[in-house]
Parts: structure tokens; C-alpha cells; sequence
């Protein structure tokens, strides 16, 4: 179900591998109608088929590296000009450094509020949920493997459910390394603005997806009264 809007709801959902940033992208956008933009699937789709950008970002990912800002600030501020973006967006997986949150502020001037969800989950937890995750091979859709051993293939177009090449134990340790390092800083740069808030992440995914929407309704009733209260914890 799509809800209309007239301003543009811009989200961006950040959060450490494995937080569910993808999964709860995908039904935020489409629950209301704008457009999700994976920064993650952009370059999963150019390394698949075989373009320049896919060349250049392949062995970074595959290493759980992260591919250089000016590249993703270029790809990001070329996505957010196009005409689908109109009526807001939801972003997962970009920003991840501060540079990158920096030229967003700059694309997104004059724009309309940003939204900043952080899904937080613990690292212990975030390890044995990228073992189990599996996607499918068709459409990139994510699940968890106790879901792959019932189904074997997706749900959504009947591909075929695999392991995500950066999803094994070795590259996980690195990214989640990288998260912290260049990413978790983030949460200190959008803590102090009214549209930040943080949610639990730790919980099953349709109670993740309640208290998103909970905290994306708070700061938009906030900044529509003109009273931005300090960014919060819900959920
Ligand atoms: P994700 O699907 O968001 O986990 O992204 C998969 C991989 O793509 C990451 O481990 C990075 O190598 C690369 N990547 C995705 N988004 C970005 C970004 N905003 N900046 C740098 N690298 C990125």
C-alpha cells in the first residue's frame, strides 16, 4: 500500500552490516511510494554486468573495503537528480563516511529535511545474522537461512537463494572493522539534529519496521510544528 505525500520524505537509514537497513529500505519505500536507493545494490548491479564501475569497485567490496567517496558521491548526486526522487527517498548504505555526509548536506541544501534513522544492533549479534543471511541471486532480495532452508529459492521470483560474496566470516570481521572506523562516526554527526533518531535494531524485523516508522512520524510531526526537539532514542 502506497500513501500519497506532498512534501518529500527523505530517509536515510543507517546502521552496521547486517542491521536490516536493506529489508526495512525496501518496505519503507514501498509503503510510501518513493523511490529506495541501495548505494550496495548500485554497485552489485555494475560488477554483475561487467561495467567500468563495476571493474573498478569489485575487488574493494569483495575485500569488504569501501569503494572511494568522490566515486559514490558522484553516483549518489547524479541518483538524487533524477525525476523519481521528486517525491523523497529512501537511502541505505550511503552516507558511510563523513566526507560522503558532508557533500549529501550539500546535494540535499534547499531540498527538504533530512531524515536520519540509525538501526543499532549489537556487534555479536550483527556476526551470526550475516552467516545466515542468503539472497537471492535474481533479485537481490535478503533473507535468513532458517527462511532458505524451507524455501530454497525466493519467495518474491524464485530465484535462487545464495550467499552474498562479501557475507563470509573473514570479509564480515572486515567490514563490520570498516563500519566502525569510517561509518559509526556518523551517528556523531547527525546525533544533534532534530531529524536524527535511533532505533533498536535488536528485535524481529517487523517490530524494527514499527519503530521506524514511529521515529520517521515523530521527526516529521516535529519539524512540521516548527519545534525540532533534540534528537532521541525510540523504540
Ligand atoms: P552494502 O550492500 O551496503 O553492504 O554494500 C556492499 C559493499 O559495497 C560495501 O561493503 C562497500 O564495499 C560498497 N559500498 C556500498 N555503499 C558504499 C558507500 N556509500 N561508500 C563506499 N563503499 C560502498
Amino acid at each position: 500500500m502506497t500513501e500519497s505525500r506532498q512534501t518529500p520524505l527523505n530517509l536515510v537509514v543507517l546502521g552496521p552490516p547486517g542491521a536490516g537497513k536493506g529489508t526495512q529500505a525496501v518496505e519503507f519505500a514501498d509503503r510510501h511510494g518513493i523511490s529506495k536507493i541501495s548505494t550496495g545494490d548500485i554497485l552489485r548491479d555494475a560488477v554483475q554486468s561487467g561495467t567500468a564501475l563495476g571493474q573498478r569497485a569489485k575487488a574493494t567490496m569483495d575485500a569488504g573495503g569501501l569503494v572511494d567517496d568522490q566515486l559514490m558521491i558522484a553516483i549518489v548526486r547524479e541518483r538524487l537528480g533524477k525525476k523519481d526522487v521528486a517525491g523523497g527517498f529512501v537511502l541505505d548504505g550511503f552516507p558511510r563516511t563523513v566526507a560522503q555526509a558532508t557533500a549529501l548536506d550539500e546535494i540535499m541544501a534547499g531540498q527538504g529535511a533530512l531524515i536520519v534513522v540509525d538501526i543499532a544492533v549489537p556487534d555479536d549479534a550483527l556476526v551470526a545474522r550475516l552467516a545466515r543471511r542468503r539472497v537471492c541471486g535474481q533479485c537481490g532480495l535478503a533473507v535468513s537461512a532458517s527462511v532458505d532452508a524451507v524455501a530454497g529459492r525466493c519467495e518474491k521470483c524464485g530465484g535462487e537463494l545464495v550467499l552474498r560474496s562479501d557475507d563470509t566470516e573473514s570479509v564480515v570481521r572486515e567490514r563490520l572493522r570498516v563500519y566502525a572506523e569510517a561509518t559509526r562516526p556518523l551517528v556523531d554527526y547527525y546525533s544533534s539534529r532534530p531529524t536524527f533518531r535511533s532505533i533498536d535494531g535488536n528485535q524481529r524485523a517487523e517490530a524494527v519496521g514499527s519503530a521506524l516508522a514511529a521515529a520517521v512520524d515523530q521527526v516529521l510531526a516535529t519539524v512540521s510544528a516548527g519545534n525540532p526537539a533534540s534528537g532521541g532514542v525510540v523504540g
